[in-house]
């Protein structure tokens, strides 16, 4: 119980250091509910690993009774967007692939935008072949006949992948990258992302991808508002991270809400010069305020 009282001073510290104000605090979590599109961070913000957070299947369940419409943004190219669908659906979360984005279906629109049917050179695993398959993209095993060449996390990548991308890139391909991420959190600690890749490629190469696809890049937003339909002035991004989901939507002008349920402690934002527009504790926040 004494843990409890504990916990809620520091929030309500945290509170009115961001807003000053109590008064001002409690309209601003009123006005959570004012948008029309929530565009929510999965790990960190929804379930962490296999375990769902802070009552986020009734928060969901209560945007969609007011008719909100809800899209989810994952970062990770190494599953489908069917199993984060299947993963949501089991831990109560009605969903389809159609409320689901992730790097690899931004990476396959953003090279179908360059070039329709363009031939693709893939670092990556399987989901990541079939969303760039799925956009009428061609793979090659083929370095010399690939347009582009695509790094992702990679858990299956050794010496000649990176051999063929060296060929790949000095024949002339283009380059582009699923995600930033330089680890991926797993239970018990984490393992190397597509950042691991990109630095591979680029001690021998010297060259960077000339577009990131994932979060926080404008594309991964820009694909969301475009599945919801909706202007970014209707819409709010949640999620746990400063450096990706908050100045991702700082820099598309979305409103931002960070949630303390992930990598992001009361410390670090304190620190941090990325200021989000709110301060929750939890999604559950969202249903506090009704
Ligand atoms: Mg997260």
């Amino acid at each position: 119980m004494q843990v409890m009282i504990i916990q809620l001073n520091v929030f309500q510290a945290l509170y009115i250091m961001v807003r000053k104000e109590p008064e001002e605090i409690m309209k601003h979590k009123s006005s959570l509910l004012k948008y029309q599109g929530y565009i929510f961070d999965l790990d960190g913000t929804i379930y962490l690993s296999n375990r769902l957070l802070a009552k986020a299947d009734q928060v969901i369940e209560f945007l969609e009774a007011l008719e909100k419409k809800v899209i989810f943004l994952s970062n990770k190219p190494i599953e489908s967007r069917a199993n984060y669908a299947d993963k949501l659906n089991k831990m109560g979360i009605n969903v389809t692939i159609d409320n689901i984005i992730n790097s690899s279906l931004v990476t396959a629109l953003c090279i179908q935008q360059e070039k329709p049917r363009a031939v693709v050179y893939v670092i990556g695993e399987p989901p990541l072949v079939h969303e760039l398959e799925a956009a009428g993209l061609t793979v090659t095993k083929d370095p010399l006949k690939a347009e582009f060449l695509v790094a992702a996390f990679d858990r299956t990548f050794h010496y000649n992948k990176l051999n063929d991308a060296m060929i790949a890139l000095r024949n002339g391909a283009r380059y582009f990258a699923t995600n930033p991420d330089k680890t991926c959190p797993i239970d018990g600690g984490e393992i190397p992302d597509c950042a691991g890749m990109m630095g591979a490629i680029e001690g021998v190469t010297g060259k960077r991808p000339e577009l990131i696809c994932g979060k926080p890049s404008p594309q991964m937003l820009a694909a969301a508002l475009k599945q919801l339909q909706l202007s970014a002035d209707q819409c709010l991004m949640v999620g746990d991270r400063l450096e990706t989901d908050i100045q991702m939507g700082i820099n598309l002008k979305i409103d931002t809400a960070l949630v303390l349920t992930g990598i992001t402690t009361l410390k670090s934002l304190e620190q941090s010069s990325i200021k989000p527009t709110y301060v929750l504790k939890s999604v559950a926040d969202f249903l506090e305020r009704h």
